[in-house]
């Protein structure tokens, strides 16, 4: 039992790369229904499948859920769950009935990158190279959750359903997949225009799509966040998300310049650009169109591309390195959370500031618990980083541009 209170089940409905209904995107796993299967999402939202769903929460017992298994975990080792971010929403409960607040879609797996840490259940883009991974006896591939081969997208039915309920949301959170890739997510966007703009956006995208339409639509809400998906930048972004950095730069330029907007850079952290967010700071400090940068994810899953698999040596080494630049040239400042912010540090000269350093700050390397498991997943890491140096659109190997990555190398070798 916790004092702890999650309010997802009771304001909010999410619905994932595969249309199915979830309770969060934390719990993705864990489908509830698929979307067309449900004829109205409200009513759904108030059946008695709901009403089972929320017991565990109404009674404090959620926390020992495996759909919770996310939260249970950031809450032990002290980082960020989606529980509190969700919190910082302050949705009401005093209405009559239980009512869609927060809205989180994900329309389809359609993608234009294929990101080393990702799959096809989230990127069509790695379809095909999940069949060729097959092919090379990479056969831990399918292990992952993320694996997938069909492309997955929600037909007009179903985005009608979703149309129904946007004019009583107060947040509407877009994933993909490439939202942008999508036409669906503008058909949604331009519906919202029309009977909400009230309503908070948080399009969480990877940036490389930009239109005339696109740039329209968003700037008729008041409140948007966009949330860009950039894991480094140069090099190391290219590498990580097989697209060129000239055009992600491009298109925070032409963002910034057609409304003043700014964007936030959110960085998934993975064993390929551990040792690099010194450098990223460094660099998007001083990037007009950005304002800050949060260390929204952990790749926690595949473990061969997960920090958690470093050695504790090399852990260390990517934390100190970050934390001793921050102290430097950084405040930490006190009460700064709100919507998606955690732990905040700001520049001492300016406005820039980093979120959620405690998701960097709470990251230990598994070895001490599950040593066996530990050194079976890293076998992984050197046959999945070639795949990927040989298979995506990179014509680099990334142990040229990360050189310690030779280190995790030599580590594994020497294990075996
Ligand atoms: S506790 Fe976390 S994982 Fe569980 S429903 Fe709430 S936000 Fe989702």
């Amino acid at each position: 039992m916790t004092n702890l209170k999650c309010q997802v089940p009771f304001t909010g409905i999410t619905i994932d790369s595969l249309g199915n209904l979830v309770v969060c995107c934390a719990s993705d796993r864990f489908p509830i229904k698929h979307i067309s299967e449900v004829d109205n999402l409200s009513t759904f939202f108030n059946s008695e499948i709901y009403e089972k769903i929320r017991k565990p929460f109404t009674d404090g017992t959620f926390l020992s859920l495996e759909n919770c298994l996310h939260c249970s975990r950031a809450i032990k080792t002290g980082s960020l769950g989606f529980i509190q971010t969700y919190d910082n929403f302050g949705f009401s409960y005093e209405l009559d009935g239980v009512k869609i607040q927060y809205l989180e879609v994900t329309t389809s797996n359609i993608c234009n990158q294929a990101c080393v840490m990702c799959g096809g259940k989230y990127s069509s883009k790695w379809i095909p190279y999940e069949k060729d991974a097959a092919k090379y006896n990479l056969n831990f591939r399918t292990e992952t959750f993320r694996h997938s081969t069909n492309i997955s997208k929600l037909n007009t039915d179903d985005v009608n359903k979703i149309l129904k309920i946007l004019p009583e949301i107060s947040v509407l959170v877009i994933k993909g997949g490439e939202p942008f890739s999508d036409k669906n997510n503008m058909i949604l966007l331009e519906e919202l225009a029309k009977v909400n703009t009230k309503c908070k956006v948080h399009i969480v995208t990877n940036f490389s799509i930009m239109s005339e339409r696109i740039l329209k639509t968003i700037h008729k809400f008041e409140d948007i966040s966009i949330i860009a998906s950039i894991d480094g930048f140069g090099d190391v972004y290219e590498w990580i998300r097989t697209t060129t950095w000239e055009r992600i730069l491009k298109n925070i330029f032409r963002y910034n310049e057609y409304g003043g907007r700014k964007i936030a850079v959110s960085t998934t952290m993975s064993i390929f650009n551990w040792w690099h967010y010194r450098e990223m700071a460094e660099y998007f400090q001083d990037v007009p169109g950005v304002n800050r940068m949060t260390f929204s994810c952990l790749v926690e899953g595949p473990a061969y591309c997960s920090p958690l698999y470093l050695s504790p040596k090399h852990v260390e080494e990517g934390k100190q390195d970050f934390l001793t630049f921050l102290q430097e040239n950084y405040s930490k400042q006190e009460n700064a959370l709100s919507d998606y912010t955690g732990e905040t540090w700001q520049h001492k000269n300016n406005n820039f500031r980093i979120h959620r350093v405690e998701n960097l700050l709470a990251v230990e390397s598994v070895k001490e618990t599950l040593t066996k498991k530990y050194h079976s997943q890293r076998k992984h890491i050197i046959p999945w980083l070639q795949f990927c140096n040989n298979f995506r659109n990179v014509d680099f190997d990334i142990r040229d541009v990360v050189p310690e990555l030779n280190d995790v190398e030599k580590e594994i070798n020497d294990v075996i």
